[in-house]
């Protein structure tokens, strides 16, 4: 499949006609071409978006919000193809996209079609001063989205959906290493009846492409989830212009598992929370800590789970956990478990640790769920992100070595509390440094509610009303009347 920018509701080759290849990460085989876009096609895609702009800011809710749910239904149409797509471009188990990623992409659009028209601002009477300021809530203008590749059209959605229901008119950018379903979403927006120039989506290097939009002047917002450096990065060239910056990166999640807890319910949610999407979830659990008591039972339970989760091609309906994403982010993943293998004082690997060859399929990226034992939360394994189906397992004595374990870290986006205990429940649920605290469940979102980090995991929250307060500038007007 050959892939086009989407600028202006039309399809177009890249401006420098430079393109890159387009991997299948199943089988390790080029399958298509994606446009090496630069900072003409950026240019161009503004110039698109900004025409749009006066008119797209001035469309009456309603019309914004029928547009909206129709692209939510033809995504629903869609879901087969769609689901295929993003499979096979990223190396998820088919059933995982057909029932999360795609059903969540088509959510995004449904939730924002709904949020915009309950959206509301507000107005304070300044009695008897015969003053009345009333806040109006202005879309910024042309906004960049900038997403990555665990999660492709479910991330990408998530951000340029509040950011056309707020009104402004949008350049995003998807990963260069799955840009599939992105470039589908071109052609249902079109089908949806978006007008021309409201979404632009150019495909292209992080370095190059997204730079470009993020350098770019006239580009109001820019609206990035991905790793941390990049993130500093882009933090360090969209502050001096003033850009308004939504940062959604890295995380080390912890998973703190109390003797109290409901085990069985525990021990396959951990199982999910750890593997899911070969542990390429931003939210997934990498570092888990168990209280003394239990922690013999849960090693051995826990192991016996992984070494039983089948890894296979992605279109296989068996298939538990597919194949990473790239064969960098391959190589990248077996150098930290490589770094664990060499150094057997700190590390032991419990299970996993290997690549694996898929009949049929040996050049595809697979890599077995691997379980290291650490006994010290400062290791690197347990200090850096790595992003794939390995997971560190540790003990802790009680609550307080709890907190500072999990909170032993840069990053802060989720926790994951297992425990019976209301009162602990909350305690935990106030000390922990992170966005996101699960008590007893996992990954269990509704859209009203604030998703985002803290410390390294990013600034800005996303979700609800916060991502129509992020897309959209207050301006106050304030009256004396007589
Ligand atoms: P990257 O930071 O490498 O890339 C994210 C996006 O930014 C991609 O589209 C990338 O393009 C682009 N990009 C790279 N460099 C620049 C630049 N200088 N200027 C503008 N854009 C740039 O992250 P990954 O794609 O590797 O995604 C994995 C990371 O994302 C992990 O750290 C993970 O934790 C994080 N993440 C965070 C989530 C959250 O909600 N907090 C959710 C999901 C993932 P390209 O890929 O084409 O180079």
């Amino acid at each position: 499949m050959d892939i086009k920018n989407f600028i202006n509701n039309e399809e177009h080759i890249p401006l420098s006609g430079m393109w890159m290849d387009n991997y299948d990460p199943a089988t390790g085989k080029i399958y298509g071409e994606i446009p090496s876009s630069n900072h003409t096609d950026v240019e161009s895609a503004y110039q698109a978006a900004t025409k749009a702009f006066p008119s797209w800011s001035n469309t009456p809710i309603d019309t914004k919000s029928k547009i909206l749910s129709k692209i939510a239904d033809l995504i629903e149409e869609n879901l087969e193809d769609l689901a295929r797509a993003e499979s096979k471009d990223n190396g998820k188990p088919l059933w995982l996209a057909q029932s999360v990623d795609i059903p969540r992409a088509s959510s995004n659009f449904r939730f924002f079609a709904h949020a915009i028209t309950q959206y509301a601002s507000q107005s304070h009477d300044s009695t008897g001063r015969n003053t009345l300021n009333y806040t109006l809530r202005k879309p910024l203008g042309v906004v960049g989205c900038i997403s990555p590749w665990n999660l492709p059209l479910y991330l990408f959605t998530w951000k340029i959906a509040p950011a056309i229901a707020a009104g402004n008119c949008v350049i995003a950018k998807p990963s260069e290493v799955t840009p599939v379903t992105a470039y589908l979403l071109g052609n249902i927006c079109k089908k949806a009846g978006l007008p021309a120039g409201v979404l632009n989506i150019v495909h292209g290097t992080g370095p190059e492409c997204g730079q470009a939009i993020v350098e770019h002047p006239g580009i109001k917002a820019i609206s990035f989830t991905g790793g941390t450096n990049t993130g500093a990065r882009i933090a360090a060239t969209a502050a001096p212009m003033f850009k308004k910056l939504s940062l959604e990166l890295g995380g080390k999640n912890p998973n703190l598992i109390f003797s109290d807890c409901d085990y069985e319910k525990m021990l396959h949610t951990t199982v999910r929370s750890s593997f899911a999407n070969q542990g390429q979830i931003c939210l997934c659990g990498s570092r888990i800590f168990v209280q003394e008591e239990i922690y013999d039972k849960f090693k051995k339970d826990f192991i016996k789970l992984v070494q039983e989760l089948t890894v296979g091609h992605p279109m296989s309906s068996t298939t538990k956990v597919g194949a990473v994403v790239s064969a960098s982010h391959r190589d990248k993943i077996l150098d930290y478990i490589a770094f664990a293998k060499a150094n057997p004082e700190e590390y032991t690997i419990l299970t996993g640790g290997n690549t694996l060859q898929i009949p049929n399929y040996e050049d595809g990226y697979y890599i077995e769920p691997t379980v290291i034992e650490v006994s010290n939360n400062t290791c690197k394994l347990n200090q850096e992100e790595i992003f794939g189906p390995v997971v560190t397992l540790m003990t802790f004595k009680d609550e307080e070595e709890a907190i500072a374990l999990a909170n032993g870290t840069r990053y802060g986006l989720s926790a994951t509390v297992w425990t019976e205990n209301l009162n602990r429940s909350i305690k935990l649920g106030n000390e922990l440094e992170a966005g996101i605290v699960w008590v007893n469940t996992w990954l269990n979102r509704d859209l009203r509610t604030a998703f985002g980090g803290v410390k390294d995991s990013g600034i800005g929250r996303e979700g609800g009303f916060h991502a129509l307060d992020f897309f959209t500038e207050t301006k106050n007007i304030c009256i004396e009347y007589k």
